[in-house]
């Protein structure tokens, strides 16, 4: 193929419904911005296919290629900082939202986006985590900067099984907690054992009591990937002066919930988000991942590896919460 043609998924709208397709596209079509990588991993987030089933939240504009991360290696840098074959990483931002994303052979990136790869990880390594792998990340480092300690009790993780979850589980395993892994997926438990849970909770078994303010104290912290009912019943079953780290959504927006856990029992409730933090931030969280934090757990945590032309058929599986860990995308 010619230097300037290359592969990519691109999305688009045809009778309000949105298709998936492999198409062949121009270096000319992507964006003015100073980095133009040679994409070889990208990974399925939950948001990738919020945006290939045309999520406005997600991406506005189509026909669009999502794939919020992505890694390689530097073809061209105008500004000059990064030198041709340079490996490099690029997660969040508007990558794969409104800017063409990972699902394409090709990106262009400005500068401020993107991270030499973290030494002790591989590039492909670096995509089983993913932005999946940097929100765990962000959400145990706003646990430990909370002052939660392995001494303090369980550790509940919510949402275990699927991408950011699995990281959590064996991560927090990893640092010493004991870890109370949530699903939804009974066929599961044994994997998130072998993760380093020490325990595997059913969805249900959390859901008494939702009309009360607060709870039996179960938790010293928790990792909560779902939000909505589950998030409220987590808070109220945290005990005295625990922390929740909260980012995701996946069963809901809403948290109805009353002031109490907060005000009697001391509770605080991180946010977390991954997409919009500064580059050195990032950065931190990765040379953890590659050094300290280097997870024995990640090949085991990989489900998959899928090329450019099978993706699509995974859309519907992570939007129905039926993928298990990470799915790798081999892109070129
Ligand atoms: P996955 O789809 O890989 O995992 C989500 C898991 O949530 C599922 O595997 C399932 O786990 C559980 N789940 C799904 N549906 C429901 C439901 N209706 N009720 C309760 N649990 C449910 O997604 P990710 O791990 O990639 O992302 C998880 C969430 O975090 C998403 O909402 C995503 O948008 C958000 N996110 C936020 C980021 C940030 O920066 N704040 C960055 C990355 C993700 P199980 O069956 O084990 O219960």
């Amino acid at each position: 193929m010619a230097d300037h043609l290359f592969r990519a998924l691109q999305t688009c709208e045809q009778d309000g419904r949105y298709r998936t397709n492999l198409v062949q596209r121009n270096v000319n079509e992507l964006p003015e911005h100073d980095v133009l990588v040679d994409v070889h991993w990208s990974s399925l987030n939950y948001k990738d296919a919020l945006s290939a089933s045309g999520n406005k939240g997600v991406t506005r504009h189509y026909p669009h290629t999502p794939g919020i991360d992505a890694a390689g290696v530097v073809l061209s840098d105008r500004s000059g900082r990064l030198a041709p074959g340079t490996e490099v990483i690029i997660t969040g931002y508007d990558l794969g939202m409104g800017t063409a994303g990972g699902y394409g052979e090709r990106i262009a990136v400005p500068g401020q986006w993107v991270l030499p790869c973290p030494a002790g990880l591989a590039l492909q390594d670096t995509m089983v985590l993913g932005t999946a792998g940097l929100t765990a990340g962000l959400c145990v480092r706003a646990l430990l900067q909370a002052g939660l300690t392995p001494e303090q009790g369980d550790v509940l993780v919510t949402g275990a099984s699927g991408g950011v979850g699995s990281i959590a589980v064996a991560l927090l395993a990893q640092l010493g907690f004991r870890v109370v892994a949530m699903t939804g997926k009974t066929l599961a438990h044994d994997w998130l054992r072998s993760l380093g849970a020490a325990e595997c909770l059913d969805r249900s078994e959390l859901e008494a009591g939702q009309d009360k303010p607060m709870l039996a104290p179960r938790w010293a912290g928790a990792v909560d990937v779902v939000g909505g009912q589950v998030l409220a019943q987590v808070i109220k079953t945290t005990r005295y002066g625990g922390a929740i780290a909260c980012c995701g959504l996946t069963g809901g927006a809403e948290l109805p919930l009353t002031v109490f856990p907060f005000i009697l029992r001391n509770v605080r409730l991180l946010g977390v988000d991954s997409v919009e933090q500064p580059l050195a931030e990032k950065a931190a969280i990765w040379d953890l991942f590659g050094g300290p934090w280097k997870l024995e757990a990640l090949p085991a945590i990989c489900s998959g590896i899928y090329s450019l032309d099978e993706l699509p058929e995974q859309f519907d599986d992570i939007l129905a919460g039926r993928i298990r860990g990470r799915v790798l995308v081999k892109v070129g």
